[in-house]
């Protein structure tokens, strides 16, 4: 017997159909003789439908306070399929309950929308395991040292499940989705894009990071830190295929850089549109600019990712970052009326119709010659780079927005990702 944790998205919970499918999929592992917890995510489209209600009400505002209602808003979006999931479950003769994160509780810091679980106590639910029963959890959602409902993060209901699957030190952490694993690019991009058998803990992670939202960034990091055993696949094969066929199906998250893995060098693509770019031109060239620059900007709370100064002429350059789209009317505004200023800079300039295209794999770590062939690729495609930033197992351009598809495409086929490797 082992304690096994299945997290469901919001596709795997979109209709009662599809709750009934995840019942009786949940059931059938529960009659294997396993103890189960289930981590479903709101129903598809009912927290954009939550979060699109209180825009009508405030538009812009981003206050704390705001903040704060937000969360109380999107965290209904879980409790509703919890409810529905335990219901499910007790029509196929399952004993089952239902907790949100405060019940259980799941605690997290207080940054309101992207709040950091901090611990969970697993006491409840261990108790209703022992006792037979199947212990639906809600995703996304915890709460905080004073109560306040919290959630974390856009498709964060991944995390909450990786986590309560580390503190309970579960046998297995098996992602539910509507593809079935984890593919060398998005499949909605690029049709021949490969599932992948195994990805690295470390591909992963950059792949998530990178903008592959397959999973959400926090879940991979807790699964390498805590060392979870954790697979991607379908929620969408019938609910009564073998179990140990379902067992082996999907992606494996493998930590060690086993022999037998696929050894590519670039193993995937990953793209990402939320970002945009803003540029200082103009400011003196001098030791201390980038912090004058980028040190009011962390202190407004603003994430910067990409960094790129120009070389100087006549003792000025140019000086450009990449921040969140969500940050990039407060970063403007910063720039334009206090930054830019204070460093004498002679324009603020900005861009949102940008991209970042990033291939990642280990691989890259003992092999020379990746980024030039990637931007030989870019440069047949007549597509501009606009800025470069790599680390030991990635190289990420920053693209014009219309190019985005064409150039993951023309990637794909460069690096032969659509070929099953061999070695
Ligand atoms: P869920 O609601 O189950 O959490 P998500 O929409 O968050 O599902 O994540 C699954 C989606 O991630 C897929 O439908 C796919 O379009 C997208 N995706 C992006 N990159 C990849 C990738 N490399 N492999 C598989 N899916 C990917
Ligand atoms: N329902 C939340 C969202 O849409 C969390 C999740 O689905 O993982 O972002
Ligand atoms: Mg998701």
């Amino acid at each position: 017997m082992a304690l096994i944790v299945h997290k469901y998205g919001g596709t795997s919970m979109g209709s009662p159909d599809r709750i009934r499918n995840v019942a009786k999929r949940v059931a059938k592992w529960a009659r294997a003789g396993h103890q189960m917890v289930v981590v479903p995510s709101a129903m598809s489209g009912e927290t954009n439908r939550l979060l699109g209600l209180a825009k009508e009400l405030s538009p812009t505002s981003s206050t704390p306070a705001l903040m704060r209602e937000l969360d109380m808003i999107a965290a209904t979006g879980e409790q509703v399929s919890v409810g529905l999931l335990a219901i499910a479950l007790q029509a196929e003769g399952m004993d089952a309950i239902s907790y949100t994160g405060w019940q259980v509780p799941v605690a997290t810091d207080s940054s309101y929308t992207k709040a950091r679980i901090e611990s969970i106590d697993d006491t409840k639910v261990r108790a209703d395991l022992a006792a037979g029963k199947v212990v639906v959890i809600t995703g996304f959602q915890g709460v905080d040292e004073g109560n306040n409902i919290t959630t974390l993060g856009r498709g964060g209901s991944d995390t909450s499940a990786v986590a309560i699957a580390a503190a309970m030190k579960a046998d297995e952490c098996l992602i539910y989705t509507d593809v079935d694993g984890v593919y060398t690019t998005d499949p909605r991009i690029v049709p021949e894009a490969r599932r992948l058998h195994t990805i690295s803990f470390e591909e992963m992670l950059e792949m998530a990071s990178l903008g592959s939202k397959v999973l959400q960034i926090r879940s991979v990091e807790f699964a390498g830190k805590y060392r979870v055993p954790m697979r991607v696949l379908s929620s969408f094969t019938p609910w009564d295929i073998d179990i140990n066929e379902e067992a082996k199906s999907g992606t494996l998250i493998t930590f060690e850089e086993d022999e037998k893995m696929e050894q590519a060098v670039v193993s995937g693509i990953a793209f990402n549109r939320d970002e945009a770019k803003v540029t200082l031109l103009g400011v003196p060239d001098k030791p201390g600019i980038a912090f004058q620059i980028l040190g009011p900007v962390a202190e407004a709370n603003i994430d910067v990712d990409v960094i790129i100064q120009n070389v100087s002429q006549d003792g000025k350059t140019d000086f450009s970052f990449t921040v969140h789209r969500n940050d990039y009317q407060r970063a403007i505004e910063l720039l334009e009326k206090t930054v830019g200023p204070a460093v004498q800079a002679a324009k603020v300039i900005g861009d949102t119709r940008i991209c970042k295209v990033s291939i990642v794999g280990i691989g890259m770590r003992s092999h020379v010659g990746i980024a030039s062939k990637m931007f030989r690729s870019l440069s047949e495609e007549g597509i501009n780079i606009q800025m470069i930033t790599t680390s030991e197992i990635k190289t990420s351009v920053v693209i014009d927005e219309k190019y985005m598809e064409l150039a993951v495409r023309a990637l794909h086929r460069a690096f032969d990702l659509d070929q099953e490797k061999t070695a």
